[in-house]
């Protein structure tokens, strides 16, 4: 099989000059009928943007006349749309990957291809380039637009490994979208991260900050709500640093309220980042009810010395000051975090400060890790000289904080008639309904006559400790 490699570059991700190239997506004529008669499955790792990818990718898909498949057995073109952000979830990957090899070894004709942030990193690339040969495509972040033409090479027989490192990266319009839900919809409005946290490889596997115009934004918002989306989620690594790369001072905030305009039942953003945040966002959230009351706001560690060593460039006073302002001024907001125990060179004190945190803070619910060192982040050159059994212990007392603050506050809501978009029978008890509320709760409701895509008025019922159980009112 011919080979012809491409892999990434660190060194050129981190360069970061000249601007962003906007692109517009087109397919020629000879692509459209490449899937005709076959079919695919996407399993997707990861956050928000990789979901929003894949959807890209099945909108491509579809255009080129391939249809949806149950799973890698039936489909003959299987992706694995990858995330890089923890070893835990790489080695998942690496896993399934192996699990591959005898279904490949069965069926060659079958295409397995690999892309996301794990494809866009250096050290990863080279092992699935060198060490899985039933991976035939390889394609990153970056050149996501290009995957038809990649997937054409491929299909004749070569084995195309091709991830593309672009520090300046690019802007592409018109690429078709797929939406597994057509009553929410997911809506980039950047890419990239300039941030550069010491633990964090997304700078490296995204590259540079930069923004799609406010008014391609807003179409798409028009056209997702026409087409029956009532929740649409403005994505970016840094949503807060939107419009910088295109000279608006304010972008975001002028950004939340245009969208805001377009009446769109429910809107919400993901991720912010302390650093940036306006009190102008905040008054466009408190001004437009349509923005939803709930905030994902990671945090990382309560320790001001930890902080710096990360490069968040917060303190932990501004965070409080933040949080504080903005319960002061939409009342029942409520928070999410995301937090690291075992940062390199973390103390007792330092961790003491974190779990300080989380009372003062008390979150609905956070994402709380153990820190693992990312090859080719500064923070990987830094010793990890918290043992092991430290950080396991660390993470419990703090989970078991998260925890006691998660069951209070949703016990706090018990008889609250809430507002539910139901995302149709729950997974894991097919007998009741199950949404998620304006202020993002988990929700598993009984009720009649509703519908995947409805908005229920329920009441809740009982409290358990990351998720709540009611009934439909009307
Ligand atoms: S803000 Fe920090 S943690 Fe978030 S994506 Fe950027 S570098 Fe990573």
């Amino acid at each position: 099989m011919k080979q012809n490699y491409q892999l990434p570059d660190h060194g050129a991700e981190r360069m970061r000059t000249g601007s962003a190239k906007r692109i517009t997506f087109s397919m020629t004529d000879d692509l459209r009928h490449l899937g005709q008669g076959k079919t695919y499955f996407i399993r997707t790792y990861g956050c928000q943007a990789n979901v929003r990818d894949s959807e890209t990718l099945s909108g491509m898909l579809g255009m080129m006349g391939f249809i949806p498949a149950s799973g890698p057995e039936d489909a003959d073109l299987s992706i694995f749309n990858t995330c890089a952000v923890r070893r835990a979830a790489e080695e998942h990957v690496l896993g399934e990957l192996g699990s591959l090899k005898p279904l490949k070894t069965k069926h060659p004709e079958k295409i397995f291809a690999v892309c996301g942030c794990m494809a866009q990193e250096e050290s990863m690339a080279r092992l699935i380039a060198e060490k899985c040969p039933q991976v035939d495509l390889l394609f990153g972040t970056h050149n996501l637009e290009r995957f038809p033409q990649l997937l054409a090479r491929t299909l004749s027989g070569e084995r195309t490994i091709e991830v593309e490192s672009d520090g300046a990266g690019s802007v592409v319009e018109g690429m078709p979208v797929s939406r597994s839900r057509r009553y929410k919809a997911f809506v980039n409005i950047m890419y990239g991260c300039d941030k550069f946290c010491t633990y964090c490889i997304v700078p490296y596997t995204r590259g540079k900050e930069r923004s799609r115009r406010m008014q391609d934004v807003i179409a798409e918002i028009r056209a997702a709500k026409e087409s029956g989306a009532r929740e649409v989620t403005l994505l970016g690594q840094n949503v807060n640093a939107y419009g910088r790369d295109l000279g608006l001072a304010d972008g975001f905030s002028e950004l939340l309220r245009e969208a805001a305009e377009t009446g769109i039942e429910r809107i919400r953003f993901y991720t912010s980042h302390p650093r940036d945040y306006r009190e102008t966002t905040i008054d466009v959230m408190k001004e437009y009810p349509n923005v939803m009351p709930a905030l994902h706001l990671p945090v990382q560690s309560g320790s001001d010395e930890i902080l710096k060593r990360m490069n968040r460039g917060y303190t932990i006073g501004r965070y409080y000051e933040l949080v504080d302002r903005m319960r002061e001024k939409i009342p029942g907001i409520t928070f999410t975090t995301d937090l690291i125990v075992g940062f390199p060179s973390e103390t007792d004190a330092q961790f003491a400060e974190t779990l300080e945190l989380a009372d003062r803070c008390q979150f609905d619910s956070a994402f709380t890790f153990v820190y693992s060192p990312r090859e080719g982040t500064p923070a990987a050159a830094m010793e990890d000289d918290v043992p092991a059994e430290v950080k396991k212990e660390r993470l419990a007392a703090l989970n078991e904080k998260i925890g006691f603050y998660a069951r209070r506050n949703n016990e706090a809501e018990v008889g609250k008639i809430r507002k539910v978009l139901c995302d149709g029978p729950s997974k894991k008890d097919p007998s009741v309904l199950c949404g998620y509320s304006e202020e993002n709760r988990l929700v598993n409701f009984t009720g009649e006559n509703i519908r995947e895509g409805d908005i229920a008025d329920v009441r809740i019922t009982e409290a358990r400790s990351f998720s709540l159980n009611g009934e439909a009112v009307r």
